[in-house]
């Protein structure tokens, strides 16, 4: 048997999805020493199958959270997840995916019709709101520094290396 992995997932919610980008450069530079420390779960960037929550102990979110469906399956990942990692500023704070939050009445009339039609919550929420978070790294994209001290962090804690 290897050693022991760090069963990690990442998902992204509502946003432009550019940590996901910072995070694949990063392999460029790690991916021989994460390929010995990380397991992959729930990764739909990497995998095409078997992607799955079960067993995570890491979830890394990015993204704020939009919709109802969102908020359900936010609560299921945190279920699932022994830590959640919120990653980038959408998912610490909402912002800037949540500037519709900031609408004035008029503005927010005219979207409503969307807002209702395709299950969107009444405001749009940094993940914490919803679920309990462990760990945050912010920036926009996500702070790819703090990202590597999160990371050996979570190593740590899990007896990983
Ligand atoms: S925090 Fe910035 S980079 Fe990250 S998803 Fe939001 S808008 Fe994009």
């Amino acid at each position: 048997m290897g050693a022991k992995k760090l069963a990690v997932s990442w998902i992204t919610f509502a946003c432009c999805e550019d940590s996901t980008i910072v995070f694949v450069e990063l392999l460029n530079e790690h991916f021989f020493e994460w390929s010995e420390k990380l397991d992959f779960r729930y990764c739909k960037f990497l995998k095409g199958r078997g992607n799955s929550f079960e067993g995570s102990d890491v979830t890394f979110v990015e993204g704020a959270i939009a919709t109802k469906e969102e908020e359900a399956l936010l609560r299921q990942i945190r279920e699932k997840s022994k830590r959640i990692v919120a990653i980038g500023s959408c998912a610490c704070t909402g912002l800037p995916s949540a500037q519709r939050n900031q609408f004035d009445e008029s503005t927010r009339r005219e979207i409503m019709m969307v807002i209702e039609r395709f299950g969107h919550l009444e405001k749009v929420h940094p993940i914490k709101d919803i679920v309990k978070v462990d760990y945050s790294v912010p920036g926009c994209p996500m702070d790819e520094k703090l990202f590597l001290s999160t990371l050996e962090k979570l190593f740590s804690e899990f007896g990983i290396g």
